[in-house]
C-alpha cells in the first residue's frame, strides 16, 4: 500500500448511519490528486472524492475502498468583477467564497441551506435552494470546470465542448472524476439583506395556494411543516418568502460560529411527545416575529449553520433524511399521503421543509430536481421500523412519478433508483473506472 492514504475509521456523511473504515488521501494540489490515483490504482482500491462530508446518506462514502478528501484544492484562481464570474479550485467551500464576493456586491447564483459545502461537492450534487422555481439548480451557472480522470487525462470542461461527459458530471455524484476546479456565474446583489414575509400556512391546501402566489412573487421561497400534525391540520407550517433588499450594506457573514452540540443528544431525547412540543413551539417563535422584516442573508439561507454538530441531535444511531420530489399533477395528493403515513407512524423531524421547483431543465443527467413538490424531512435511525416507514413513503413516491434526492439516501433500492433516473446508464458508460461509492453499488448493484 502507497504510503499516501492512510487508514481512518469513523469516517461518515452527514446522517452519521454508516460508521465505516477508509484509506484516506488528502490532495493538496492538483497534480496530487493524479499521484492518489496512481496509489489507489497499484493498490487496488477503487476511490472517491470526498468534500465536506454534507451529503447525508452514503454518496460520498466508499467503504473498503479510498477517499480522496478535496479541501486541500483551496485555491481562487480569478475573479472578475466586471463579468461577474469567479474561478476556483474544487475545495473551497461556499462559506470562503461568500466571504470574498459579498463585499464586491455579488452572491451564489443559488445555493443549498448550508454554506459548509465545497465548490466540488455543489457541482457534484448539482444542489438547489430557495430561489429554483426562478433560478434553476447551481450546475446552471458552471461555465466550465477542469476534470481529472485515473487514465491521466486532465480536461477543461464544459457544455459547449463536451456536452455529454459535462452533464455526466453535473450533478454526477463525483463518479465521472475528480473536479480540480471550475469557473461559475456570479449573482449581482444590491445588499446582504433579505426582506422577508413569514405566514402561517394552515393546511396542505394552504400550502399549495401560498406557494403559486408566492412564487411568482418573490425570488426565494420555502415552507417549514409540522410533520406531526393530522387532520384538518395536517401540513400545518410557515411559508417564508424573500427578495435582496434594497439599500443596505454588503457585509459577509460573521466568521463566529455558535454553540456547538458537543456530543449524541441520548436517545430518549427525541420521541413523539418531544417532536410534537419542539414543532408547536418553534410554529408559534416563527409566527410571533413580524411577518415583514429585514434580515442577513446569514439567517435566511443558513439557519442550521449556527448549530455546530446538530447532527448530534438524533443520537448515536444517526438519522435518515429523506428528499421527494412529486410533479405538480400529483404533488397534493401524494404530499398529503407522505404527511399522513408520517404523522400516523409517530416519527419524523424537527424540520420538515416543503418547497416547489420551477420548471427550468437541470443540466445534469442525475440532477435531482425536476418541475414539483419536494419534502424534506429527517426520521432518527430507529432501525427496522424506519426503514419500514421510508419504503410506504417511496411507493407514494413512485406511483406519483417522483423521486429521491441522492445527495440525501442511505437506503433507496436498485429498483427505485434505476426506474426514476433512466439516465443512470449513460453516466454509468461515463463513469471512471477506478471510482466507486457505496451509493453506486447499492443502486446499481456494481462491485467495482
Ligand atoms: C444543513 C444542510 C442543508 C442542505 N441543504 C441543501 C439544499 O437546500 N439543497 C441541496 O441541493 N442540498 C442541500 N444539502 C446537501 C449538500 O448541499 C450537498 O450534499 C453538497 O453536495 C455537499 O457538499 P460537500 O462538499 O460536503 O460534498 P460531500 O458530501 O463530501 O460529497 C458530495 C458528492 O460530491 C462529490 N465530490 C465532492 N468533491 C468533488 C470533486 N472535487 N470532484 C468530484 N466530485 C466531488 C463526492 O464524491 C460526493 O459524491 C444540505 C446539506 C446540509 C448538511
Amino acid at each position: 500500500m502507497s504510503e499516501r492514504f492512510h487508514t481512518e475509521r469513523g469516517r461518515r456523511s452527514w446522517g452519521r448511519v454508516v460508521d465505516a473504515e477508509h484509506r484516506i488521501g488528502r490532495a493538496q494540489t492538483p497534480g496530487s490528486v493524479e499521484a492518489l490515483f496512481a496509489s489507489a490504482k497499484a493498490a487496488g482500491l477503487s476511490t472517491l472524492a470526498f468534500g465536506l462530508g454534507r451529503s447525508y446518506g452514503d454518496s460520498n462514502l466508499n467503504p473498503g475502498g479510498s477517499l480522496i478528501e478535496t479541501r486541500g484544492l483551496d485555491r481562487f484562481m480569478a475573479f472578475d468583477a466586471a463579468a461577474g464570474t469567479l474561478r476556483a479550485e474544487a475545495g473551497v467551500s461556499l462559506d470562503e467564497i461568500l466571504r470574498v464576493v459579498v463585499p464586491a456586491g455579488f452572491f451564489l447564483p443559488t445555493t443549498p441551506g448550508s454554506r459548509f459545502v465545497t465548490l466540488g461537492g455543489a457541482i457534484a450534487n448539482d444542489v438547489h435552494g430557495k430561489n429554483h422555481h426562478g433560478a434553476g439548480t447551481f450546475g446552471r451557472y458552471v461555465r466550465s470546470l477542469t476534470l481529472a480522470r485515473s487514465d491521466g487525462a486532465v480536461q477543461r470542461i464544459s457544455p459547449e465542448t463536451h456536452a455529454e461527459l459535462f452533464a455526466a458530471t453535473v450533478g454526477g455524484l463525483g463518479l465521472t472524476g475528480i473536479i480540480l476546479d471550475a469557473e461559475i456565474a456570479l449573482t449581482a446583489i444590491p445588499s446582504a439583506l433579505i426582506a422577508q414575509r413569514v405566514e402561517a400556512i394552515r393546511n396542505v391546501d394552504h400550502f399549495f395556494e401560498l406557494a403559486e402566489v408566492r412564487a411568482a412573487e418573490h425570488e426565494h421561497t420555502v415552507a417549514w411543516i409540522d410533520c406531526t400534525a393530522q387532520g384538518d391540520r395536517l401540513g400545518q407550517g410557515v411559508f417564508s418568502s424573500g427578495d435582496w433588499a434594497s439599500p443596505g450594506g454588503h457585509e459577509a457573514h460573521s466568521g463566529r460560529m455558535g454553540p456547538s452540540l458537543p456530543f449524541d443528544a441520548p436517545a430518549m431525547a427525541l420521541n413523539p411527545v418531544t417532536l410534537r412540543s419542539f414543532n408547536a413551539l418553534y410554529r408559534w417563535r416563527q409566527l410571533s416575529k413580524p411577518g415583514l422584516s429585514t434580515v442577513h442573508y446569514s439567517g435566511f439561507f443558513y439557519p442550521l449553520d449556527a448549530i455546530g454538530h446538530w447532527n448530534r441531535l438524533y443520537g448515536p444511531r444517526g438519522f435518515y433524511q429523506y428528499q421527494s420530489v412529486i410533479p405538480f399533477d400529483q404533488a397534493r395528493d401524494a404530499t398529503r399521503a407522505m404527511l399522513e403515513r408520517i404523522a400516523r407512524s409517530g416519527e419524523g423531524s424537527f424540520l420538515a421543509v416543503l418547497k416547489t421547483f420551477g420548471n427550468t431543465p437541470s443540466p445534469g443527467l442525475l440532477s435531482f430536481p425536476m418541475p414539483g413538490v419536494t419534502l424534506a424531512l429527517d426520521f432518527a435511525n430507529h432501525g427496522a421500523a424506519t426503514l419500514a416507514l421510508m419504503r410506504d413513503l417511496d411507493a407514494i413516491v413512485l406511483a406519483a412519478g417522483g423521486r429521491l434526492y441522492p445527495a440525501k439516501d442511505g437506503r433507496m433500492s436498485a429498483h427505485a433508483f434505476q426506474e426514476s433516473y433512466p439516465d443512470w446508464r449513460k453516466v454509468e458508460a461515463l463513469r471512471d473506472p477506478l471510482i466507486s461509492s457505496a451509493f453506486w453499488r447499492r443502486v446499481t448493484h456494481h462491485d467495482g
